[in-house]
């Protein structure tokens, strides 16, 4: 008699990217690893995805998140793509160490690509051993859930776990695989892998795709490919704006890195910017500054005009006249990332009813922070207990010449007084968008060291846990939003695969 035994499924995939054409990935398990230990799961990420955190966290889940124990359901993939790296094009990229295994559909009916990040080589690898160091997956770990936590678009953290193996970097590193959740992994760079084939079908495909995706109201529209790019457009203009209000700089924004559903994606040499400089970069592969916290913006559009170029056939039989569509969709950019930026410094001021001068005055503000080597979160988070207390000094002490702060702090109170308002609502407010805790560079790399070197996760639970609610004032935790003393400044960043 044959037992009954209690299903194991730990996934339910449905079909996804899958039932695209062949020729859009190739189909591939992860390698198994010698031997997996879990490091954590997002619980309430699981519970939301319609998962067992329990039955993820057991030895055969976490068999499945390392890539040992193949899932019943699902189609295990790597996709392709191509993509604009600095500038210059590569018509093969690919999934070089990720492998999707399927999608779920969350708790809010909203479909979900599941991927393992490490999994093993797989047809894009090129040189690469499709594998990833445990340091960069703690790190994608902890700055995409505070991105989350922040109300950032972003792929997700679910998991992470130890190989037990090591790889081979500039020395041997612990290895660990990341289960990554997206909307969707496509990106301007899967469109250009069409593109640059000259494949009209699989980009009408693709676009079709992602229309019932993610912009559903496409469909009705006169033209709804230009439609569609047009809020593909709007989105990044809003998610770049949204960057620039935390002071987070990519790092490397090709067009690889870049997804049509408007997530923040393939977090690598990363940052948030301690004192506020525009024109800070910390990748250490980025000797010219292209992907700078100021250059974003710009980065952007042009990330999107080279999608607009993989569209084109889409828009227009008429050469011209898709051109013309292109361009003027294209042209929109700018002031929508303006919108949406002066919207968001005004409510960093507290300025709830905004005025057409409060941008400047938003903009003096950051300007003498870039002088004065001021801090960007205290600033901004300390204007909210300002907006309260009329005590300068907490703020203007974090500017080398205090004065230049308080000159400009005379004319922001007078602009609030003028707008009325009741003080406590606006520090409220103030509160809700100017985070006190943001992953600082010292700190990750802290949590990175303790990990690595030494095998503990202590650190990098204790700071998860305290930017899941960055928005909130946590006493006991102040040591988190202190800026690096000197010694500790962190001045470059790796993209460490
Ligand atoms: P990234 O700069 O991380 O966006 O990666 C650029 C390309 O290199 C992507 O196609 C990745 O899949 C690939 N890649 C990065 N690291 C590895 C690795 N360790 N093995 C294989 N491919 C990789
Ligand atoms: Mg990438």
């Amino acid at each position: 008699m044959t037992a009954l035994t209690e299903s194991t499924e730990i996934f339910a995939f449905e079909p996804g990217y899958a039932r695209l054409p062949e020729r859009s990935f190739a189909r591939i398990q992860p390698t198994p690893v010698a031997a997996p230990q879990l490091i954590r799961v997002n619980k309430n990420l699981a519970e939301h995805l319609g998962l067992d955190p329990e039955k993820l966290a057991s030895t055969e889940g976490v068999e499945m998140l390392a890539g040992n124990r193949t899932a019943a359901s699902g189609d295990a993939l790597a996709m392709a793509y191509a993509g604009h790296q600095f500038g210059q094009f590569v018509p093969q990229l690919g999934d070089g160490r990720a492998i999707l295994l399927g999608e779920v559909t969350d708790r809010a009916g909203m479909k979900r690509e599941i991927q393992l990040k490490g999994a093993g080589p797989t047809p894009f690898s090129r040189r690469g051993d499709g594998r990833a160091a445990l340091g960069p997956v703690l790190r994608e770990y902890v700055v995409s859930e505070t991105m989350a936590a922040l109300g950032i678009p972003t792929t997700r953290a679910l998991a992470a776990v130890t190989t037990g193996e090591y790889v081979m970097r500039d020395r041997p590193l612990p290895g660990a695989v990341l289960t990554r959740v997206a909307a969707s992994h496509i990106r301007v760079g899967t469109f250009q892998f069409f593109a640059a084939r000259g494949d009209g079908e699989g980009i009408k495909l693709l676009a079709d795709y992602v229309i019932a995706r993610h912009y559903p109201d496409a469909v009705g529209a006169a033209n709804p490919y230009a439609a569609l790019f047009d809020m593909i457009v709007a989105r990044q203009a809003d998610l770049i704006a949204q960057w620039m209000l935390v002071g987070f700089i990519h790092g490397v924004m090709n067009t690889d890195n870049m997804t049509v559903s408007g997530e923040t994606i393939d977090y690598g040499p990363c940052a948030f910017m301690d004192a506020y400089h525009a024109g800070t970069v910390y990748s250490s592969i980025d000797a010219r500054g292209r992907y700078a916290f100021s250059n974003q913006p710009a980065m952007a559009h042009w990330n999107l005009t080279r999608l607009a170029e993989s569209l084109l056939p889409l828009f227009s039989a008429d050469e011209d006249a898709a051109v013309k569509t292109a361009q003027s969709v294209l042209d929109r950019f700018p002031a929508r990332f303006e919108a949406s930026y002066s919207a968001g410094l005004c409510r960093k001021l507290g300025l709830l009813t905004p005025r057409p001068d409060d941008t400047a005055l938003a903009l003096d503000l950051l300007e003498r922070m870039d002088r004065n080597n001021a801090d960007f979160t205290l600033t901004f988070r300390g204007l909210g207990d300002l907006a309260l207390a009329p005590d300068e000094s907490a703020v203007g002490d974090l500017f080398a010449d205090r004065k230049d702060f308080d000159a400009w702090a005379v004319r922001w109170r007078q602009r609030l007084a003028e707008g009325g308002g009741d003080p406590q609502a606006r520090r409220a407010a103030m509160h809700a968008v100017n985070p006190a805790f943001i992953p600082r560079n010292h700190l990750v790399e802290e949590m990175i060291v303790a990990a690595v070197d030494n095998g503990s996760f202590q650190p990098f639970e204790q700071l998860l846990a305290v930017l899941s609610r960055p928005y909130e004032d946590q006493p006991a935790f102040s040591r988190y939003a202190n800026p690096p003393q000197p010694h500790e400044i962190v001045h470059q960043t790796f993209c460490g695969t």
